[in-house]
């Protein structure tokens, strides 16, 4: 009976068809594949701006298993009782998935697992939206790397096998169950009047992020060394939004940095590298979760970060209003863009854990909120690294200069004038379309005053460097 039953295909971050390890090994039993998403509580709990980026992608998956005369199912609940409903309303036999990593998706995926196991139904997990599983890479005297570089040596020259091609055929079931309608979901509701602005600057579902690789690797991998810490440029692959949903598998990206550079594009290395760091993330997530959540080195529990929310610097870090111009500009583009340069998101997260001295977890929570490609394990490898509470950090005493790297990297100020309207003549549209997306409330207005620095550059420094210096471990 099992052997011509349905396959249950359970979607989460792997929203494309192509490249889809366990979509493919579904097609090929030739038995019906339901597809389907699952609106469960770790969705529920999404932050405004990528609750709403997802909504997009699962529309997006959502046509292109339309386009192949399947459907993508709609459920809300929490996950186990949502298959079970649909194992029953439907015969099927198995439910297969892409593996996740991050803490909070393995304690679920291990609970339904062990839980439909128990019903009597198979259940198959397939390589998920890594290069390298956790478990495939160990150090030379075993044990996961705790360190970047090693790491990147070691999986450098690993073979990783061709993508998958797109199904030609999903085998679809004789009776569809029902679904929910994604817009019943309001998955944009969060945002408020921001999401018609954030969603203009989406590029949203497979096709797209394909052409975006492609033209990535086309016009601007020869430059990424040099184009990169630029935030004024659009030197980088903008990937992380679609690598995030797995509108695109990262394997994609290896293979296509390799051609480059095997075509004498030397920058393709920095491009693998790149996607090396995030393998990084997986596997310190994997096996450290505490990192999503707590100090990476436990000693900075001892550390007196500011955890107040409510203090009026953070409030002014959050509304992009500390006086300092270069994190004013950055948070201002994360507000509207839904994403940030990756140099503003290490200019802002030094000066919230150091010139500010707040914990790296306000910071932590309001990306989650507020990106498009919030990633549980980069955002909090990328905030402990920041903080100098994470493994292979940058160290406590390396307080970044906002006003120096402003001077090194937007020498011109093209990007502040993107995003500053106050003090402007004539402000651009972007610095005045973060005015038509804030809270009213915030009380902010593009005539305002450019603001003094809530922390002086200097004075913050002087502060964060004593408080290291007084610290017990
Ligand atoms: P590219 O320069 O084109 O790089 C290619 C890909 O490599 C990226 O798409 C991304 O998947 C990966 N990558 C690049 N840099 C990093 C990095 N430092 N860490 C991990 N992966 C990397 N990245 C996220 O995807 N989601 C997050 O929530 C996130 N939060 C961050 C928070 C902080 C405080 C910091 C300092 C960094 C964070 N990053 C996060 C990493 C990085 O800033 C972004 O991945 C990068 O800016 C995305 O732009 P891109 O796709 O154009 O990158």
């Amino acid at each position: 009976m099992a052997g011509t039953t349905p396959i249950i295909l359970w979607f989460r971050r792997d929203l494309r068809l192509g490249d889809h390890e366990a979509l493919t090994a579904a097609c090929a039993t030739g038995r019906p594949v339901i597809p389907v998403f699952i609106h469960d509580d770790l969705v529920a709990g999404l932050g405004a701006a990528p609750k709403m980026r997802l909504g997009l992608s699962i529309a997006s998956l959502s046509a292109s298993l339309k386009d192949k005369d399947s459907r993508l199912i709609l459920r809300k609940g929490e996950a186990l009782d949502v298959l079970r409903d649909l194992i029953r309303q439907t015969g099927a036999g198995a439910v297969y998935w892409s593996r996740l990593y991050d803490p909070d998706s393995v304690a679920r995926d291990k609970a339904v697992k062990s839980a439909l196991k128990d019903d009597g139904i198979t259940v198959e997990s397939f390589k998920g939206h890594v290069l390298f599983e956790p478990w495939t890479v160990e150090t030379k005297t075993g044990g996961f790397y705790k360190v970047y570089t090693p790491m990147w040596k070691s999986v450098r020259d690993r073979g990783v096998p061709d993508a998958l091609p797109t199904p030609a055929k999903i085998p679809l079931p004789d009776q569809w169950p029902d679904t929910d309608a994604l817009e019943d979901w309001k998955m944009a509701a969060a945002m408020q009047r921001g999401a018609d602005i954030l969603e203009s600057y989406c590029t949203v579902g497979e096709n797209a992020a394909s052409h975006r690789l492609g033209a990535f690797i086309a016009d601007r991998v020869a430059t990424y060394q040099k184009n990169r810490d630029l935030p004024a440029v659009k030197g980088t692959s903008g990937l992380s939004e679609n690598l995030t949903y797995g509108e695109i598998s990262p394997r994609r990206c290896w293979h296509a940095g390799w051609r480059a550079l095997l075509e004498g594009k030397a920058d393709g290395e920095v491009f693998l590298k790149e996607l090396v760091w995030r393998e990084f993330a997986y596997h310190l997530a994997f096996h450290t979760p505490r990192i999503t959540s707590g100090n990476w080195k436990e000693d900075w529990d001892q550390f007196p970060w500011n955890t107040d929310e409510r203090l009026a610097e953070v409030k002014a870090w959050k509304q992009g209003r500390t006086g300092i111009k270069f994190v004013d500009a950055a948070m201002r583009e994360m507000y509207v863009t839904g994403t940030m340069h990756n140099r503003g998101r290490m200019i802002v997260a030094s000066y919230l854990t150091k010139h500010l001295l707040c914990h790296w977890k306000i910071g932590l929570d309001w990306f989650a909120d507020c990106l498009i490609d919030w990633d549980p394990c980069s955002n909090a490898m990328g905030w402990q690294w920041s903080a100098g509470s994470g493994p292979d950090a940058t160290p406590y005493f390396r307080v970044f200069n906002p006003v120096t790297q402003l001077d090194k990297f937007d020498k011109d100020r093209t990007y502040v004038s993107r995003w500053i309207a106050e003090g402007a003549s004539a402000p651009s549209e972007t610095a005045l379309s973060y005015f038509d997306m804030i809270p009213r409330h915030w009380n902010m207005a593009p005539t305002d005053a450019y603001p003094d620095p809530v922390v002086p550059v200097d004075q913050g420094r002087k502060r964060a460097l004593e408080a290291y210096e007084a610290r017990s471990f």
